[in-house]
């Protein structure tokens, strides 16, 4: 499957919305979830396969410096009827291969990619949702937010760079939004945010995503000190600082279990 860039806006500094459309995505089908992702295929400077392929055969059939990098992102939006898949791409600078990638990206270029899948959707059982996350949970954030009904409650806590890298969220619920911005005093100001609040009544359903170690501490406190339990949240290191997501990958598996050891 893939898409071709119909469109691309900088939503802030660092943050990149590709639209894709295309008869590429025809057998795009939406994943129930609000965190639903695509797994794209970014082939290396110099390739020359493509710009259409299938990943599996250039993976069988060429040496690997010629792999394309894999990547997650969340659908941050699928238009069903315009057929439109929305995806939002943070920039870190020049490192890495999406980054770069979305930040090049015109109307014409192909992107290549298998998904979806999804793992969370807000309990509408819940008396209130906590979305806790970076720019890398962002999109399932905003889908979240926009899916949660009229009377539903959410406590929100997102970091980010500064005011310029806010963007306008929507949605039909009662939002307790607050955005964190890093300092050199405070490089990571998400676990403190999550401990400081007070919890409003009732069981809550969580949603913490974005770099691993925060994403851990928060999960710690919230099974330890909070008392959910695994079933109230959702927890997933997207990616981890110094590393690119192929070394992350490589030791992913056993940072999980250990996160999972903490409690
Ligand atoms: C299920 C899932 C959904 C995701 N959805 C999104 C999404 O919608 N949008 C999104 O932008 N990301 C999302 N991510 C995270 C994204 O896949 C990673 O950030 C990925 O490492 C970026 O690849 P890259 O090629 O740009 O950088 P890499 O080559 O992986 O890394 C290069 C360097 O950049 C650093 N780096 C990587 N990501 C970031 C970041 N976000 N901020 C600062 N430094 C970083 C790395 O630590 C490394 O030092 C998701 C991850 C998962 C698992």
């Amino acid at each position: 499957m893939h898409g071709e860039v119909l469109r691309t806006r900088q939503l802030t500094p660092t943050l990149v919305r590709l639209v894709l459309g295309g008869p590429g995505l025809h057998d795009f089908r939406a994943a129930e979830g609000t965190d639903a992702y695509v797994n794209v295929a970014i082939p290396p400077a110099g390739a020359t396969y493509g710009p259409v392929f299938d990943p599996d055969e250039v993976k069988a059939t060429r040496p690997r410096e010629e792999w394309p990098a894999r990547r997650r992102y969340t659908v941050r939006r699928w238009d069903e009827a315009a057929r439109e898949l929305t995806l939002d791409v943070v920039v870190h600078g020049d490192a890495g291969a999406a980054g770069p990638w979305a930040r090049a990206a015109r109307p014409g270029d192909v992107l290549v990619m298998t998904g979806p899948s999804a793992g969370y959707r807000p309990d509408p059982d819940a008396a209130w949702h906590l979305l806790v996350g970076d720019e890398s949970a962002l999109p399932a954030i905003a889908a979240t937010l926009e899916a949660l009904p009229a009377g539903a409650r959410a406590v929100v806590r997102l970091v980010c760079d500064g005011p310029e890298h806010e963007v306008p969220l929507e949605s039909a619920a009662e939002v307790d939004l607050l955005w964190l911005h890093r300092s050199p005093d405070q490089p990571t100001p998400l676990p403190d945010a999550v401990e400081a609040l007070d919890f409003p009544a009732g069981r809550v359903h969580a949603f913490v995503h974005g770099e691993a170690d925060e994403i851990r501490a928060i999960r710690r406190h919230l099974l330890t000190e909070r008392g959910l339990t695994r079933a109230d949240m959702s927890c997933s290191p997207y990616w981890r600082r110094t590393m690119t997501d192929e070394a992350w990958r490589a030791v992913k598996k056993e940072f999980v279990a250990a996160m999972d050891a903490d409690a």
